[in-house]
């Protein structure tokens, strides 16, 4: 039996987290921990928590519930919490109160305090609870201990500033906080030495990207995108999210310029009806997104368009509905990601009371799901016959002896027989199926 600790991370949520995830796991590999794939054998359990969708909190009070059990069996397992669930108030009550077992609670703020928790819990034998309220200055230089050795996600900026009417980010993560673009260079850099291709830059917004260089000067986002597509060994780079408000002429025209950008944006959208636009306070309309997908379209002809989409938000008649279900026709989104509104506390759309019935609500989402997915098979279909580079992320998901799984420029996921040994390379792939969700294809001679 080994005598090193372990740890396991679970984690809830959008890349943010994940990218939060490899920081803890790098601290926790600092400290002499090891990863442990099963939960219930670790020695320290971590779960990274999500509070955009309602559904995500009932998962994890399911999940803080079977821990309970472990505990009674091995005192000495520590259960920690963190995460943008963690940074609201009546969620720590709540876990205070009902779930003595938790040992360790922090917030989105101080996940590099992690370590002194970890002692200060060892050496007070009681609970620790430290959430800030604010971001502070930014912490550079923490370890990372990364999913993939061939691709990373890039955090460039944290929190948000938008406070559309149904989103908690911006209670929960706090105000926009840019990196410095020597320090986001710098770690690109130190990246690709270590062998990664593809990179993923992260913020809620990176449109509003702005930070400050050595001489105190501004960089834009699309200026930042310029000096990383200059980095040598760099393959590949790719950012999310762009609110659409901010999309600027500029990041077009980065689109023509930089040949790394991959050819994929992911642009949510949440609605075409401009009254409930308005009402999630977006700051666009149906027919400045549209102009948007054609400008960017003007420059990348064939760039796979993803997005994000709200049904049944408080007051959204058949009419605005009908509208949101034609922007998609008109758009052809290559995919969406299609959700049921549901109220999230603290925000303002809580308030609004014109809540949309479940069952209209479901019955919408059914049509809409049909929509996107025409689409996105459509456009799927019509890269049969195309080669394409396919950056190997291992064996295919679908479970098939000899098959490989990667992804395109486009982030289309694409299956082809193929050997392990080619996992982290780019290679050339022949598209012979285009499906709903995923393409078919075969190594290009
Ligand atoms: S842009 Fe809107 S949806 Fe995105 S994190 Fe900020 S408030 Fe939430």
């Amino acid at each position: 039996m080994s005598l090193t600790k372990t740890f396991h991370i679970q984690t809830f949520g959008c890349q943010m987290n994940e990218r939060d995830s490899e920081t803890l796991a790098g601290m926790l590999t600092d400290m002499g921990y090891e990863e442990q794939e099963v939960r219930n054998d670790a020695d320290i359990v971590i779960i990274n928590t999500c509070s955009v969708r309602e559904h995500a909190d009932e998962r994890f009070f399911g999940t803080l519930g079977q821990l309970k059990k472990i505990k009674e069996q091995r005192p000495e397992f520590i259960v920690a919490l963190c995460g943008c669930m963690m940074q609201q108030q009546h969620i720590i009550d709540r876990v205070k109160t009902k779930f003595p077992w938790v040992d360790v609670i922090f917030g989105t703020h101080n996940i590099h305090e992690f370590p002194k928790l970890i002692s200060a819990l060892a050496s007070e034998k009681e609970r620790q609870v430290d959430v800030w309220e604010d971001g502070g200055e930014i912490v550079e230089g923490l370890p990372s201990k990364r999913k993939f050795s061939f691709k990373s996600f890039v955090n460039i900026m944290y929190g948000c500033n938008n406070f559309c009417t149904y989103c908690i980010v911006p209670f929960t993560r706090g105000r926009e906080r840019s990196r410095r673009p020597e320090e986001i260079l710098r770690e690109v850099k130190a990246l690709v030495d270590d062998g990664v291709k593809e990179v993923t830059l992260l913020g809620q917004n990176v449109n509003s990207y702005c930070g400050m260089d050595d001489a105190e000067n501004e960089v834009t986002f699309p200026q930042l995108l310029y000096m990383l597509n200059d980095i040598e060994g760099l393959e590949r780079i790719r950012f999310m999210t762009s609110h659409p408000k901010d999309l600027s002429p500029e990041l077009v025209q980065a689109f023509a310029d930089c040949e790394k950008i991959c050819n994929h944006i992911h642009l949510p959208v949440q609605a075409g009806s401009d009254e409930i636009l308005k009402r999630m306070n977006r700051h666009y309309t149906s027919a400045r997104y549209l102009k948007l997908v054609d400008s960017i379209r003007a420059v990348r002809p064939g760039i796979a368009i993803s997005t994000d989409i709200i049904v049944g938000f408080p007051g959204e008649t058949e009419e605005d509905f009908e509208q949101t279900l034609d922007l998609c026709r008109k758009v052809g989104f290559d995919s969406a990601f299609t959700f049921i509104y549901s109220v999230r506390k603290g925000t303002p759309a809580e308030k609004y009371e014109d809540q949309v019935p479940e069952e209209v609500k479901h019955e919408r989402f059914t049509r809409l799901v049909d929509v996107v997915n025409e689409s996105a098979a459509a456009r799927n279909a019509a890269m049969v016959g195309k080669v394409c580079d396919v950056l190997v992320e291992g064996s295919s998901k679908h479970g098939q002896e000899g098959m490989l799984c990667g992804r395109t420029s486009g982030f289309k996921l694409v299956d082809f027989p193929g050997d392990e040994s080619l996992t982290g390379t780019i290679v050339k792939v022949e598209i012979t199926e285009g499906k709903t969700f995923s393409l078919r294809g075969q190594i290009a001679e």
